[in-house]
């Protein structure tokens, strides 16, 4: 638990078989997990090689420290960059609860989104595609958010970290989560440049 990941320096935007790959997308060359103080978290974590752009991407799995890099950060999914005083958008399926601490709120654990990166992403993205055709996009201007990281449940780590067990008093953690707090509903319309 006491080896320290080196905090990444700025994102390089990586394109595979023609295609924007996001910044948090895991590599196949960065399959390697294991508990680590996280540079971004500052506490024990489940962390990953951080290799990226060796082997494949592997879209819809996001890798452990750039997921918690983006969120804890306020970086852009997408691209990697900063979304201080830029618009941000969410294309997360995550429903509204009504159970948050302060009123409703959405928790999503995917990052938020430059607007120009969210319109790159229903070019490419195979199943904002498919939302699209089907009617089940969610586009959402975000105007407040807050950051969480869950301690994950110690029976669920080996999941992830096969090999190691976790004591039931280990405060390990996973993703990261945003609470988007006030946000307006948009479309793909208000997307477009
Ligand atoms: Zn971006």
């Amino acid at each position: 638990m006491s080896d320290i990941v080196a905090a990444q320096s700025s994102p390089a935007r990586l394109r595979y078989g023609g295609v924007p790959v996001p910044f948090t997308v895991a590599w196949t060359g960065e399959e390697r997990t294991f508990i680590a103080i996280c540079p971004h978290a500052r506490k024990p974590a489940i962390c990953q090689e951080i290799a990226p752009g060796s082997g494949k991407p592997t879209f819809g799995a996001p890798h452990f420290v750039r997921q918690r890099q983006a969120i804890i950060d306020g970086l852009c999914d997408i691209c990697g960059l900063s979304l201080r005083n830029r618009t941000k958008v969410s294309l997360s399926h995550a429903k509204l609860r009504a159970n948050g601490a302060d009123g409703a709120a959405i928790l999503q654990v995917e990052p938020l989104l430059h607007k120009e990166c969210a319109a790159l992403s229903l070019r490419h993205c195979p199943s904002l595609k498919r939302d699209i055709r089907n009617g089940t996009l969610f586009v959402r201007q975000v105007t407040k958010e807050r950051v969480q990281v869950a301690v994950s449940d110690p029976s669920f780590i080996h999941v992830y970290v096969p090999g190691f067990n976790a004591k039931p008093s280990d405060r390990i953690l996973a993703h990261a989560k945003v609470e988007l707090l006030s946000w307006r509903d948009r479309n793909e319309e208000w997307l477009q440049p």
